[in-house]
């Protein structure tokens, strides 16, 4: 069609030892989630998460689950989720029985909206899902410490927060549990599955006892073991992870430096002792210059999320219709954002041209 260099979502390359990993498993016939490669992927996950334990679960939607079981979510209990989060988030609310509601975000950031959190939690209300979104810090640590002060549990949903530094932490490992996703478009990829951080042995007791189905001792557990290969091919890959991450923040901060001129775009905002993982580079976009930029983006092959997975905050979901919740914060971060791809994989001059290009309409205006 044209020769303009397309910037295409998807990860890094990977790991070579791979086929060999998945070869050996082969040999000892042994693919199940009781295979042993699953510990040493989880032991290997525990350092990279600086955790005593991690335990890999089938997928993220898997974790979420298992960490609101766990923490008490059930028939007549209220989970409070951001309204900016996606329906992946949600779903295992109301597989858990329990009442997901929907509250908006800060303007311009990832945190429940301190008075409309206020509105929303009642003496149902057990759990409240922290959402690093696009791999972005939330910086909700004083908003977590009331939450849990008031015996109201967080749970992070991690699943595109690999490494994501959160004022001085690890995403995932700041609240009660941390979910992450190994789905083929995360961070780490096993091609589905997903694992869970937690740092009180009880609770970590709780999450293998169910995710393992109650090791058949009679009380109710559901099968979200992690099958041998896919954890063959995440050990493999788990070394990539951190290069992965650190070749995302170079492409992120030199894309911002050669866009630096272009006023009508900006990052999402985060501070100074946090740093997204750049699961995508956010970038906020002037509402007047919103169709300038949907065309000069889609070009190089690039739609905003609202566009390409008509992505809405969750109180416009048909689901959530009858509840007529408002969320005019998470409205205008959904609406105002472009999430541009930097991972490894893509050819840096592709967002060299789309900086290029984006600061030529700067000069024309
Ligand atoms: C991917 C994702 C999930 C679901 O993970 P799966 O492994 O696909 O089940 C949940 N929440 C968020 C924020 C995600 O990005």
């Amino acid at each position: 069609m044209n020769s303009t260099p397309q910037i295409s979502a998807g990860s890094g390359p990977s790991a070579s030892t791979e086929m060999e990993r998945i070869a050996s498993l082969l040999g000892t016939g042994r693919l199940s989630g009781g295979a042993s490669v699953v510990c040493d992927y989880e032991e290997a996950l525990s350092a990279y998460f600086r955790v005593p334990r991690v335990i890999a679960v089938n997928s993220g939607s898997s974790a979420l689950h298992a960490a609101l079981v766990a923490l008490g979510a059930r028939a007549n209990t209220e989970v409070l989720v951001p309204a900016i989060a996606p329906l992946p988030t949600v779903f295992p609310v109301l597989t858990s029985g329990a009442r997901p509601v929907i509250v908006d975000t800060a303007p311009g950031r990832l945190s429940f909206d301190p008075d409309d959190l206020a509105r929303k939690v009642t003496d149902r209300t057990r759990v409240a899902i922290s959402v690093p979104m696009w791999g972005y810090p939330v910086e909700d640590s004083e908003q977590i410490e009331l939450l849990r002060d008031a015996g109201i549990r967080v749970i992070e949903d991690a699943c595109q927060a690999h490494l994501t530094v959160d004022g001085g932490q690890l995403s995932g490992t700041r609240a009660d549990i941390g979910c992450f996703s190994t789905h083929d478009r995360k961070v780490l990829s096993t091609g589905e599955g997903g694992f869970l951080v937690a740092g009180d042995p009880e609770i970590l007791e709780r999450l293998d006892f169910y995710t393992h189905l109650g090791h058949l001792k009679g009380g109710h557990g559901v099968n979200y073991k992690l099958a041998g290969p896919l954890a063959a091919i995440g050990l493999a890959r788990l070394p990539g992870m951190v290069g992965e991450v650190s070749a995302r923040r170079e492409r992120a901060a030199q894309f911002l430096m050669r866009i630096s001129r272009v006023k009508w775009l900006s990052e999402l905002e985060h501070q100074a002792d946090s740093a997204p993982n750049y699961y995508s580079l956010v970038l906020l976009i002037q509402e007047s210059m919103r169709a300038v930029a949907d065309n000069i983006f889609s070009g190089f092959g690039v739609q905003s999320d609202s566009k390409a997975w008509n992505f809405h905050p969750l109180n416009e979901r048909p689901i959530f219709e009858h509840e007529r919740w408002v969320c005019p914060n998470a409205r205008s971060l959904a609406t105002h954002t472009m999430q541009l791809p930097v991972h490894s994989g893509l050819p840096w001059s592709a967002l060299d041209a789309l900086a290029t290009e984006l600061t030529a309409v700067t000069g024309a205006s």
